[in-house]
């Protein structure tokens, strides 16, 4: 459906650099077509050291807010003015929200997106029912472990090649993280109720990660942050093995859903289907 803004449009956009490949102006454009908004979701990519004046300039309400991407979310907590507990636990925003009178607020909607792809695709799941793996210590397994932790999980076991990494997230983090090398990954999965790639290993191009998850209960739910491939080799051997597997294009479409509430003051509207428009876009298939 074409539509035209008039001089009241509410507008919103995803900041990154590079944000050439970024999915969310297809899923906000997408929804806001569908609800009929006189609204615009649009990309910002200034060099890395044109962050701050960005944002600086945009103080006052000239745009509603921006999601925030790579390489920014760290910058983005540091620039705002207020932050909820969900960015201070993950130590970064992947959402800014500008207020008419001139303040930021950040905010991470990660944490949802992820239990929200849980939620979708292994439904019944318990994040308190039994330790979380995370493999990887960046800024997305950060922000994992902070929303496995808000979410009642009994342990969250983070497991990373350089290890003095997941030592200083689990440090930050509080009793019930722990760190591990990607050498103990066996005994890490013996017991886990949920183990989750939140590093960048099993991107397009690069080797999958190479970690013994047959030893993980059969119960156990297995996810890839990584959603292109979508099927990554890490799913596809957990999935073989007759585990539940989530992808990281729920997850991407879940932190998503917040975030354009936040903007547009409404919920995004049924009957759009994202998943199917940026599976087009990415040139994938459905998972089978
Ligand atoms: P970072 O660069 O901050 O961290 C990368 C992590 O991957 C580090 O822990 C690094 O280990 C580890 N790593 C990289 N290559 C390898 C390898 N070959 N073997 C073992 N470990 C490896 O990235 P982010 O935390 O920001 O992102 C991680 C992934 O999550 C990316 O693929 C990103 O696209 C995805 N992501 C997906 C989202 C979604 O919505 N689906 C949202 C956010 C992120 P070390 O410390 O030893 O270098």
């Amino acid at each position: 459906m074409s539509r035209s803004l008039t001089g009241a449009a509410r507008v919103a956009g995803v900041v990154g650099a590079p944000v050439r490949h970024s999915l969310s102006p297809l899923i906000h454009n997408a929804w806001i077509s569908a609800a009929g908004l006189d609204a615009a979701y649009v990309p910002f990519s200034p060099p890395e050291s044109g962050f701050a004046a960005l944002i600086e300039g945009l103080r006052g309400g000239a745009i509603v807010g921006l999601n925030v991407t790579l390489p920014f979310k760290e910058q983005a907590l540091a620039l705002a003015d207020a932050r909820s507990a969900a960015a201070e636990a993950a130590g970064a925003a992947n959402l800014l929200l500008f207020a008419s009178d001139g303040t930021i607020r950040a905010d991470n909607t990660d944490g949802t997106g992820l239990l929200a792809a849980f939620a979708e695709q292994a439904p019944g799941f318990d994040p308190r029912a039994a330790p979380v793996v995370i493999l990887g210590a960046g800024g997305a397994a950060r922000g994992a472990a902070a929303a496995f932790v808000a979410a009642g999980a009994p342990e969250v076991r983070i497991l990373n090649r350089t290890l003095a990494r997941a030592q200083s997230l689990a440090d930050s983090l509080g009793d019930h993280v722990t760190a591990l090398g990607l050498d103990q990954a066996t005994g890490a999965f013996a017991d886990a109720g949920a183990v989750i790639n939140a590093t960048s290993a099993g991107l397009s191009g690069q080797g999958g990660l190479d970690v013994p998850i047959k030893s993980a209960p059969t119960d156990c739910v297995v996810m890839d942050m990584v959603y292109k491939p979508l099927n990554t080799p890490f799913l596809a051997q957990a999935q073989a093995e007759g585990r539940r597997t989530v992808d990281g294009l729920a997850m991407l479409i879940g932190q998503a859903v917040p975030s354009f509430t936040a903007f547009f003051g409404v919920l995004p509207p049924p009957g759009v289907d994202v998943r199917a428009l940026a599976l087009e876009t990415l040139g994938l298939k459905e998972r089978s």
